[in-house]
């Protein structure tokens, strides 16, 4: 794998306006479908972050005097070179990832996208002016940037997770250090180079690397840091609010999903089964917003299954950078540990495999798309997370109860459902308790929508013009004796 700029992959942190190159211990990044050394990185301790946490304090002040428009036209060029650069960020993604480097692409498009927009929204941040209680006063209204932001992203969308909480946080006039996850921090370096590049000044955007536990102590433990946002599991997000909560922080959390995607009998099975492909095979079904448990209607069950599997069987698995690759590898052995548990466990419930169940021939991390029919909730995939190329055919007979098992989960992220019905689609759309909902689409993320769960889901919304809100404090002033 060449690089047109191989400047891009960067074996250094940019922490407090300076690039640090080595530490005692380094971090090891590996690439998941050869386990060939991409690069390392210093793992650097709670004494760094703090650092971090300082300039980004000092920075942050400057940048949100800025006017809205200086701000704008850096995130717009940060946003230019991410376009112009596309092919090797999303090299460098397929390279620690495994994706294949199509979907490489798109998520680069996509995570610029977040850049673009809020380069756009960062110049209407307006405020309000509200009739008084009295005669002689005026209550005004404005908005201010929360200050400096925590962020703490995941492997699955290294660039994405990155950008649509940095493009806000900048946008608003924030500061952020942002902690990216040890098997992808490549990507964010890529981006902070491209940002520093962009006029950026450096120390609004640090990012650090080391373990986990000491740089999220150290992040929520600091009371300069005034947000944590982050995207991972509903666990390390338990986690995070808890320790926020003796400084008061506010929380952005987008953790993990459950989606339903149902097919009611009234559907374009065709299109169902395009949009299930989209839905569950997505980033090989690691994605919060993969369909994790497919529901049809008895009638049209048989059908469904067989033109699924006849989709499938048409797509390649293989090395990210293979053309005509859809399938690229699992992040790691404990998640293909994990695909065979809930496999494993369907079956002894009484579930069938139709297609795949088993590892990769190719080895390593690699997994067979896999679909199973005859799935019911008492199995494990109806209530947990699968995280990998495995579809679960549920059958059910009426729209109450399928309403009802969707709901039936502490989860409340995506939902999908295919139907032609209006009054159907309406009310269905209606009782999903989850935050979004895919009506006859497997794909609904987008930088103009508000991202974002209910439940053990999450807390706020990334993108759209929402988005913005999460990185700004309302402030009230009352001007009296007038
Ligand atoms: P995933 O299953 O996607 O790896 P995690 O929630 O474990 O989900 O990881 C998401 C992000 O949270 C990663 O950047 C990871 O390093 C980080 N993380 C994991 N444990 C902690 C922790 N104790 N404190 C702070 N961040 C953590």
């Amino acid at each position: 794998m060449k690089l047109n700029d191989p400047k891009l992959l960067r074996e250094a942190l940019p922490v407090a306006g300076k690039w640090i190159e080595t530490s005692d211990d380094m971090l090891t990044v590996k690439n998941p479908s050869t386990g060939d050394i991409v690069g390392k990185l210093p793992k650097i301790g709670a004494e760094e972050v703090e650092e971090a946490i300082a300039a980004a304090a000092k920075a942050q002040k400057q940048w949100a005097k800025r006017t809205a428009k200086e701000r704008a036209q850096i995130l717009r060029r940060w946003f230019e070179l991410m376009m112009e650069n596309q092919d090797d960020l999303a090299a460098i993604l397929t390279l620690e990832q495994g994706k294949p480097l199509s979907e490489a692409k798109g998520e680069i498009a996509y995570g610029a996208s977040f850049i673009e927009w809020f380069a756009e929204e960062a110049r209407r941040v307006y405020g309000d002016l509200i009739p008084a209680h009295r005669t002689d006063s005026r209550i005004m209204v404005m908005k201010q940037p929360v200050g400096v932001v925590a962020a703490i992203t995941p492997w699955n969308f290294p660039n994405a997770m990155i950008t649509r909480k940095a493009g806000p946080a900048l946008a608003a006039g924030c500061a952020m250090v942002l902690k990216p996850a040890s098997q992808t921090p490549f990507s964010a370096i890529a981006l902070a180079v491209l940002a520093e590049r962009a006029g950026l000044p450096m120390e609004l955007f640090s990012v650090v690397t080391g373990s986990s536990k000491t740089i999220g102590d150290t992040l929520t433990a600091s009371d300069v840091v005034r947000k944590i946002t982050f995207t991972g599991s509903t666990e390390v997000g338990a986690m995070l609010y808890e320790q926020s909560a003796p400084t008061i922080k506010k929380l952005g959390l987008e953790l993990g999903g459950n989606a339903p995607f149902i097919v009611f009998d009234d559907a374009n099975v065709d299109d169902a089964v395009d949009g299930a492909i989209i839905a569950k095979f997505r980033n090989n079904g690691q994605t919060c917003v993969c369909a994790n448990r497919i529901y049809v209607q008895a009638n049209i069950y048989n059908e469904f299954a067989q033109k699924l599997k006849q989709a499938l069987q048409k797509l390649k698995t293989g090395d990210g950078f293979e053309d005509n690759v859809t399938f690229g590898p699992l992040i790691d052995q404990g998640a293909v540990e994990k695909v065979e548990e809930h496999i494993a466990d369907a079956k002894q419930k009484g579930a069938e495999v139709t297609l795949g169940g088993q590892r990769h021939s190719l080895g390593g991390t690699f997994f067979e798309p896999t679909i199973m029919t005859g799935v019911t909730q008492d199995m494990a995939v109806a209530t947990e997370e699968t995280f990998g190329p495995v579809a679960p055919l549920f059958k059910f007979e009426s729209e109450a109860d399928v309403v009802h098992m969707a709901n039936d989960t502490e989860f409340g992220l995506a939902s999908y459902f295919y139907a032609n019905d209006l009054s159907r689609v309406w009310r269905v759309a209606e009782e999903l308790e989850y935050g979004m909902v895919g009506v006859n689409t497997g794909l609904i993320s987008t930088a103009e929508a508000p991202f974002g769960g209910v439940k053990h889901s999450g807390l706020g919304r990334e993108g759209s013009h929402y988005g913005l809100d999460e990185f700004l404090e309302l402030k009230y002033v009352c001007l009296g004796g007038i």
